[in-house]
């Protein structure tokens, strides 16, 4: 097979999540904190519900939206009006933005793969849903041994789409071939462990793809049933050597 780019996932993919939720907990304590002097400690339990039923409403969300920390917190505010300085609402997110930092660590040997990949040339991009701001999503992605191996790096909460909304693979196309879109994307590949999002949706598109099936559980049967990817790999560690590059 063929390819000249490669699209990935990051979560389930090239990383696990493996403390998110505890760190967006403790992101909530610390907005908190900065947000409020006192009568705090009923406005945190709220606060930290808040943020945990973010992401799931941003993925019911009809246009998928992603999620905005700042709109959050404003809500929370209206909650615990003359307690709440809403000016410092920026400095509130980049509590939660630094709380949230070591919350995915990458799996083994995804590092190794991707430098297989980049030393072969292949240009190679990210596709994520995260709703923390773009500045922390990249801090995370580079702490994790990632920076400098991709030509781009694309978060939801930077165009305000999560996948699966065409937006998000169109700006990701845009990235990738900033000036010469090919009309035939079939040299193109991506990679991830949601067979809707990082499959059925690419696929349509006209991309190859590749199902990462370590992470199995967080998606639906149907969803599984639905991908026709192109390449079935247990963990990212594998795909060098599929793609005739070990
Ligand atoms: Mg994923």
């Amino acid at each position: 097979m063929e390819v000249d780019v490669i699209l990935f996932d990051w979560g389930g993919t090239l990383s696990q999540v493996v403390r998110q939720d505890e760190l967006l907990r403790r992101g909530a304590q610390a907005a908190a904190r900065v947000l409020c002097e006192s009568g705090i400690e009923e406005a945190i339990p709220c606060l930290i519900g808040k943020v945990e039923a973010m992401e799931k409403a941003a993925a019911s969300h009809p246009e998928l939206r992603e999620a905005d920390f700042s709109d959050v917190l404003q809500a929370w505010a209206r909650e615990f009006d003359g307690l709440v300085h809403i000016d410092r609402i920026p400095a509130a997110i980049e509590a939660i933005g630094r709380e949230w930092i070591g919350s995915l660590e990458p799996f083994p040997g995804s590092v190794e793969a991707v430098k297989t990949l980049h030393r072969h040339g292949i240009k190679l991009g990210l596709v994520s849903n995260c709703m923390l701001p773009p500045v922390y999503c990249r801090q995370e992605f580079e702490r994790h041994g990632f920076g400098g191996l991709f030509n781009f790096t694309l978060f939801s909460s930077e165009i305000g789409y999560r996948k699966p909304s065409p937006k998000i693979y169109e700006e990701a196309l845009r990235r990738a071939f900033p000036q010469d879109r090919p009309a035939d994307l079939s040299r193109v590949m991506f990679v991830g462990d949601s067979p809707a999002f990082d499959v059925a949706a690419p696929a349509a598109l006209g991309m190859k793809t590749a199902l990462v099936t370590c992470y199995k559980g967080i998606w639906s049967a149907e969803d599984y049933a639905r991908a026709k990817p192109d390449l079935r790999i247990d963990a990212v560690a594998e795909l060098p050597a599929r793609l005739g590059m070990a």
